[in-house]
């Protein structure tokens, strides 16, 4: 199986709080991974150390075969991670045509992902007057503009509408079946559930469990984590 990414024992400290600790995970080709954790349980720390924001502490992770650089590997990699933000008084499309001259990649490539995220009737709308679900959907064309080989999103559905949150998943799933891989950080059980083959489940930065979804929620355990740490997940 071709590899995405590798963490091994990875560890990030904030001062005297341990954030993540010794974490170790795989993404290979294809699968959609969820990271899943309550609020606080080290998520979006990985997720910054990974794309090279914030640094870590001890461990290691490289991307792809391990022999391209960081740097040069995530130009591959697309990632939202902060609430949408694109300059509010132009249109989805002069958003996304600012997207494609800093990132050196085609116009023809703005239609074919509004498409993807359904947006392509909207593309002349001011950003200004998009809904948040719009907003968080431009945000994910941005992203794919590139075709990046991986899709990572850090909790895409907070504060939307279940039509909203329905329209993301989808959207996601869909992109999946187009053979990019996902890596999805969710603290919402039932997001994995529908969205992800694999995942990694966090508690205050250590790992649970990781593996497929459906192993995990057949398997003996599993009902006394769920009964146990529901409002937690
Ligand atoms: P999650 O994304 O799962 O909600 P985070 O990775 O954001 O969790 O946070 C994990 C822990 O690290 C939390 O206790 C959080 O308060 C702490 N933390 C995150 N970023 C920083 C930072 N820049 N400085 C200090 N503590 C931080
Ligand atoms: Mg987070």
């Amino acid at each position: 199986m071709e590899s995405i990414l590798t963490i091994n024992n990875l560890t990030k400290k904030f001062g005297y709080l341990t954030a993540v600790k010794d974490l170790s995970f795989s993404i290979n080709k294809g699968n959609v991974y969820g990271i899943l954790g309550p609020n606080g349980s080290g998520k979006s720390t990985t997720l910054g150390v990974v794309l090279n924001v914030v640094n870590k502490t001890e461990g290691s992770f490289h991307w792809f075969d391990g022999k391209t650089s960081t740097h040069d590997a995530l130009k591959k990699v697309g990632a939202i991670i902060e609430r949408p933000n694109f300059y509010p008084y132009m249109t989805a499309s002069q958003n996304l045509k600012l997207v494609c001259k800093i990132k050196g990649v085609d116009y023809s490539k703005i239609d074919e992902k509004l498409e993807i995220v359904g947006l392509l009737d909207r593309k002349n709308s001011k950003f200004k007057t998009y809904s948040l679900g719009m907003k968080q959907r431009l945000a994910i064309a941005s992203a794919l503009l590139n075709d990046p080989e991986i899709l990572i999103l850090d909790e895409p559905t907070n504060g939307l509408d279940p039509q909203g949150i329905h329209q993301i998943r989808e959207i996601i799933k869909e992109i999946a079946t187009q053979g990019t891989t996902i890596l999805l950080a969710s603290h919402l059980l039932d997001e994995v559930e529908k969205v992800c083959s694999h995942v990694v489940v966090l508690r205050k930065g250590v790992k649970l469990y990781s593996g497929r979804v459906d192993e995990m929620i057949s398997s003996h355990g599993f009902f006394e984590l769920k009964c146990n740490k529901q409002s937690e997940l």
